[in-house]
């Protein structure tokens, strides 16, 4: 077999044409072969499949590019549990946005990585301007905002216990009952106190708990709150926390990873007003941005925050390279090898515009109020609440958790919808977290239709209600 052409250089974009024309083949065919949000037949059928086609693992001799393209692409398209369906509407897996999937294809063809200027010379100055400008929509009034880009949210939260624990030594973090399970791990990862957790018996953060707490403790106190939380989608009172944090002395973090982007909207950044009182503040750009995993982003109100980040390889931030001008990189991250994921972040905010990022998340805000309104409509659901975000609760009417559950579980299986579940006020409750923009109403009342009937049509549980 010849050498195989590379992706990058003036030839790469010549050999890399014909394959992409295989991949999108594939994408197609596969999507077309599996006709639904996922694929029918649960674990049995679907794995199975992809064994045919991935083994052998390693073959002794190579199928091709063309082969190996086609025959796995096809295979994990048919058996994708795909978001771009609006059946799909589980775990804030958010549909990406054609144009960031396609910068996200640049980003793999020049591979730049973001540990040295000397592997993303352009990379690197693109990724420190999306990085001062995303600060400054969180941080509009600080003068030298900055942020990080991460994998997501878990890491985000896990830096900003890492910031506090290096400002203060080993603080004490205090979170919601609904705050996300990331925090508590980070706080275990970094040898801190456990978490303290308040009460949120209302599905946010109660305030008078709050208050008694911080009140009691002594010591470097950090707070965590949550803007959009995992459960229920709500936010947690964000200005009120913020002052009793200021009376006490403590600090304060926010994980906005759900609910961040609401600050392109103009109809709903009232939702989120009070982030910029954080110490820091988490967003995830692959939910509500429509970004391809990952794009997590951890903001500060002063560059200087980072520096405790600092660090020093003298392979890749030698102290004359960077006395002589080169950036030193290596304290953006406590990754080395870093994938750009700023560039498709880049690209599509640039392609969007705010105006066209607001009405992304202003459609899906939307289409989560209309599925509500659905629900109340149909005597045989409950609705939990009219959602905060794009994340809405529902049951049916008269029907036990096992049954529920078991409803969740038919629709994956028969491949016809992918649902959350959340346990929430004693229940079990069906969660769906929207978060495709070209969602329509019909699509909303068919998803509804396949769980009533599906509730009429299962034998009800053994547990009593
Ligand atoms: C999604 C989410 C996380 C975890 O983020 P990842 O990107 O999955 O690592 C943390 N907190 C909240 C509130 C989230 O919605």
């Amino acid at each position: 077999m010849p050498t195989p052409p590379l992706a990058g250089g003036t030839t790469g974009p010549a050999a890399l044409r014909p394959l992409l024309d295989t991949v999108l083949t594939a994408l197609q065919d596969g999507a077309l072969r599996r006709d639904g949000p996922l694929p029918a037949g649960g674990p049995d059928t679907v794995t199975p499949h992809l064994r045919t086609a991935l083994h052998p693992v390693i073959p002794d001799h190579g199928t091709g590019a063309h082969h190996a393209l086609t025959t796995l692409i096809s295979a994990l398209t048919q058996g994708a549990a795909d978001p771009a369906d609006p059946l799909c509407a589980a775990h804030l897996h958010t549909p990406p946005l054609a144009v960031a999937a396609a910068a996200d294809l640049a980003a793999s063809a020049l591979n730049p990585s973001m540990d040295s200027w000397d592997q993303a010379p352009a990379a690197s100055a693109l990724e420190a301007d999306l990085t001062t400008a995303l600060a400054t929509e969180i941080y509009p009034h600080r003068t030298a905002p900055d942020a990080l880009v991460t994998t997501g949210g878990t890491e985000a939260n896990q830096l900003a216990l890492l910031l506090a624990r290096e400002r203060h030594g080993p603080v004490q973090t205090i979170r919601g009952a609904n705050a996300h399970h990331s925090i508590t791990r980070a706080a275990w990862l970094l040898g801190l106190p456990e978490p303290i957790t308040i009460p949120a018996p209302t599905g946010v953060m109660d305030l008078t708990a709050l208050a008694d707490t911080l009140a009691r403790l002594q010591g470097p106190l950090l707070v965590t709150a949550t803007a959009g939380t995992t459960d229920t989608g709500q936010i947690d009172p964000l200005s009120d926390i913020a002052d009793l944090c200021a009376t006490h002395g403590a600090e304060l973090h926010i994980d906005a990873a759900y609910g961040g982007p609401l600050l392109f909207s103009p109809t709903h950044r009232n939702k989120v007003h009070g982030l910029d009182r954080a110490h820091s503040v988490t967003l995830d750009l692959h939910k509500l941005g429509w970004q391809p995993a990952s794009a997590g982003i951890l903001a500060v109100p002063d560059h200087h925050h980072l520096d405790a980040l600092h660090h020093h390889a003298p392979y890749l931030n030698a102290d004359d390279d960077t006395e002589a001008g080169l950036p030193d990189l290596l304290g953006r991250s406590l990754r080395t090898t870093r994938r750009p994921d700023a560039v498709k972040i880049a690209v599509t905010l640039q392609a969007l515009g705010r105006t066209g990022l607001a009405d992304l998340i202003d459609r899906t805000c939307t289409a989560a109020h209309h599925l509500a309104d659905l629900i109340t409509k149909t005597p045989t659901l409950d609705l939990y609440e009219h959602p905060t975000i794009t994340t809405v609760l529902f049951r049916p009417t008269d029907t036990d958790d096992h049954t529920v559950a078991t409803i969740r579980r038919t629709l994956l299986t028969r491949g016809h919808a992918v649902l959350g579940r959340t346990h929430t006020n004693g229940r079990l409750w069906l969660k769906a977290t929207l978060l495709n923009p070209h969602t329509t109403p019909h699509d909303l009342q068919k998803l509804l239709d396949l769980v009533t009937h599906l509730a009429t049509a299962l034998p009800k549980g053994s547990t009593p209600r």
